[in-house]
Order: C-alpha cells, then sequence, then structure tokens
C-alpha cells in the first residue's frame, strides 16, 4: 500500500526523520499520518485494500475522509466487506473519496448515492464558491449538507453551497 508516509512508517507507527519533517513542514498533517498507520493495519490482513493508494486522510468531526485512488474507491463501493474492514479499524464512519476525480466527479462522490444536478461556480468578494444543485426534496433528508461542506472545506477547501430542486 501506497501512503504519504514511508509503508514501514505506516506499519510500525513511527516516522522517519524525513516523514517527521514532513509533518512539521506542513507538506503532510497528523490526520495524513494517522490515516495512514490504521489503513495500513487493515492492509496487513487484506490483499485487496493492501493495493490502494490513500493520497489524505482528514477527521472531520466524529467521521474520517480517506481520499483514495480511483480504482481503490471503486473496489470499496462494490464491495461492503471492504468498507466495513476499514470502518471497524477506524471504529467510525469512513468517508472514501476519489484523489483522480475532477472536481464534478469529485462532488458526486461526496454526495453518493444522492444524485448531483448540477455544478456551477461563481466568485464572491471573499472567495470561490461552488454551487450544487441536489434533485429533489428527497435527497435532502439523505444528506447531511453540513457535513459534506466540512469534508470539502477539509479536503479540497472548496466552499460548498448546496441547494435541492424544489418540485
Ligand atoms: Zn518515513
Amino acid at each position: 500500500m501506497k501512503t504519504p508516509i514511508c509503508s514501514f512508517d505506516a506499519k510500525t507507527g513511527v516516522l522517519c526523520a524525513k516523514c517527521e519533517e514532513k509533518l512539521h513542514a506542513g507538506q503532510i498533517s497528523q490526520d495524513d499520518v494517522d490515516a495512514s498507520v490504521r489503513l495500513s493495519k487493515v492492509a496487513s490482513k487484506s490483499q485487496d485494500i493492501d493495493r490502494f493508494t490513500l493520497s489524505k486522510g482528514a477527521k472531520v468531526d466524529s467521521d474520517f475522509v480517506l481520499v483514495l485512488r480511483s480504482p481503490d474507491v471503486l473496489a470499496v463501493r462494490s464491495n461492503s466487506a471492504l468498507a466495513e474492514r476499514i470502518e471497524g479499524e477506524f471504529q467510525q464512519k469512513v468517508w472514501f473519496l476519489d484523489s483522480e476525480a475532477s472536481e464534478r466527479g469529485f462532488i458526486e462522490g461526496l454526495f453518493h448515492p444522492a444524485r448531483v444536478l448540477s455544478v456551477n461556480q461563481f466568485w464572491l468578494p471573499d472567495g470561490k464558491v461552488t454551487k450544487v444543485t441536489m434533485a429533489g426534496k428527497a435527497a435532502q433528508k439523505k444528506v447531511d449538507v453540513e457535513k459534506v461542506q466540512k469534508i470539502a472545506k477539509a479536503v479540497k477547501n472548496m466552499e460548498l453551497l448546496v441547494e435541492f430542486e424544489q418540485k
């Protein structure tokens, strides 16, 4: 498995001097380190997960976000046992997001399985806002908008404005 830290560090849970320096310099975060170590534990018992490439980890409230390559996210979505193993190790809800997705694809992944109708960007005096329009009121009940907004901010520094089509 590839992670933001060396695979040896991920296995032992102790950072080498080089990774320690990256952490201090802010090139990687403590959440990246925690995610690498915990996912590595699961990978030691699962060949599928051992093939993953973790590009980022982020703690958002009581949830954990793992940013992985597209095939890894697909593997987790198509095999709920993998997701359960990972969530079992993390002991919290884990979100799986695609590091290789376009901005639109990233947003669709955030709201999965609810359907995104459109994504538009516009500028406000204090920065860029990405407006997401979701299909219908039914989706509104399923989506934790505040959580999704926090994740978008933590992972992509994206300000999301979420609207639901009223029909
Ligand atoms: Zn290292």
